[in-house]
């Protein structure tokens, strides 16, 4: 049997496109996968676009693993959004690459794979595909009892750092018979926890076979009644795609974790204005605060970017306000990062790198210490823990998820891997919870 190795960077989607690889290719040509590159026929790189940092880290590695590697013949593939934007600098930087292919065509590989069988060489597709890659997928195959769903791809924001525009096209939705099938197909296999997937996921607007369009709301409301689905999930929103019934299922969806990750990135209007978000800071706020209550115990998550072009020191302490008004239980921080092809490169009045770095850790010293705050404040709740596996921190001891996406480390028998087993909180940590049974 053929063995496969697929490395992924970035996204949760890329994350769910790197299992979808794995089960075409097992079907299309018996691929095993393989944890470790050494073992592996067929090397896929699905990669990340949305940093430098990511991109320099794909070349590093694979001129790492080429070397390593020496002459044993291997093919290398290269995926997602670094080749779908660079993937002529991908075959010009590592000249052993077989094979360069777009996040909306890994569908195609098994044709590419016969192709290069036949004896064709470095090949690139990368074009918009006139079919959708949903069309010619296997039924997935389940790892655990959590499982994800894409629903959404692409973006029609073009907020003015970003490169998933161009690098994973328009918006566009999947329709919804073939998501139920897809989590039906799961929740058969023993998921119960299905996290629902898109670049901009409430903006959803898929079509049923009566034609009836679905926002996420509506479709979360059918997603929920399929059986065996227990705890739902939604990630990435948008503020301004934010509608009064999404909120309200919030209340009323049992099964709908209460988790909200919605990424505000900065605290001042000038700044948002210049990313081109679309929306203010006060109405980011008006949806928290109604989101929160009507789920008292909702967990709120986002993204920052300091440094942005323009970005002066009363914006910068906006964004600190906002924090300390808001009070998120987890955030993603980052320094803004200039990418090829995004209209923030032309942008006047760049941010010194170490002004963004002192902001930057200005920043992430208060989200810490407001994280820990808010783990601390969970002691003496009893929460169902879906555990993931040993938690690596203590032995005999397990982790895994809170409905609110907080991470709990327990001590506990043997073979609790996929179990949902409740649990009272002892402890806040930095990053996660500790308990014992309940
Ligand atoms: S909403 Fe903005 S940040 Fe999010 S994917 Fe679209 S363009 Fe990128």
């Amino acid at each position: 049997m053929p063995k496969l190795h697929v490395k992924t960077f970035g996204c949760q989607m890329n994350a769910y496109d790197s299992g979808r690889i794995a089960d075409l290719l097992a079907r299309s040509h018996g691929y095993e996968t393989v944890p470790d590159p050494l073992d592996a026929d067929l090397i896929v790189f699905n990669t990340c676009h949305v940093r430098e940092k990511a991109e320099e880290k794909l070349f590093s590695e694979l001129g790492r693993l080429h070397k390593r590697l020496g002459h044993r013949p291997v093919t290398f593939a290269v995926g997602g959004c670094v080749a779908q934007a660079e993937g002529e600098v991908v075959l010009r930087r590592a000249p052993y690459v077989d094979l360069v292919f777009g996040p909306q065509n890994y569908h195609r590989l098994p044709l590419l794979l016969d192709r290069l069988a036949r004896g064709e060489r470095r090949l690139r597709d990368t074009g918009p595909p006139p079919e959708s890659k949903f069309d010619d997928l296997p039924e997935p195959r389940a790892s655990g009892r959590a499982a994800a769903v894409t629903i959404q791809e692409g973006c029609n924001r073009f907020c003015t750092y970003c490169v998933v525009p161009a690098t994973r096209g328009p918006e566009w939705s999947r329709g919804v018979e073939e998501i139920l099938a897809e989590v039906a197909q799961l929740t058969v296999q023993g998921v119960i926890e299905i996290l629902l997937l898109g670049q901009n996921v409430n903006a959803y607007h898929g079509r049923d076979r009566q034609g009836v369009v679905h926002d996420l709301a509506l479709l979360l409301r059918r997603v929920a009644l399929v059986p065996g689905v227990e705890r739902l999930r939604f990630v990435t929103s948008h503020p301004a795609d934010m509608n009064r019934d999404l909120v309200e299922v919030f209340g009323d969806l049992p099964q709908l974790c209460p988790y909200l990750h919605l990424p505000v990135q900065s605290g001042s209007d000038a700044i948002l204005q210049r990313m081109g978000r679309g929306h203010r800071v006060a109405d980011y706020e008006a949806w928290i605060d109604q989101a929160r209550r009507v789920r008292p115990d909702l967990a709120v998550a986002t993204d920052f970017i300091v440094g942005f072009p323009g970005e002066s020191e009363a914006d910068f302490q906006a964004t600190l306000d906002l924090v300390e008004r808001v009070g998120f239980d987890h955030a993603y921080s980052f320094k803004f990062s200039a990418r090829p092809g995004t209209a923030a490169v032309a942008l006047p009045d760049p941010v010194p790198e170490e002004v963004g770095a002192r902001r930057l850790a200005r920043l992430q010293e208060l989200l810490n210490r407001q994280q820990l705050a808010r783990n601390q404040a969970r002691v003496g709740t009893v929460v169902p823990v879906l555990v993931e596996g040993p938690s690596g921190h203590r032995p005999g001891e397990w982790a895994g998820r809170a409905p609110d996406m907080r991470r709990v480390h327990f001590p506990g028998p043997a073979n609790l891997a996929g179990v949902l087993v409740t649990v009272r909180i002892t402890a806040g940590l930095p990053n996660s919870l500790r308990g014992e049974p309940a």
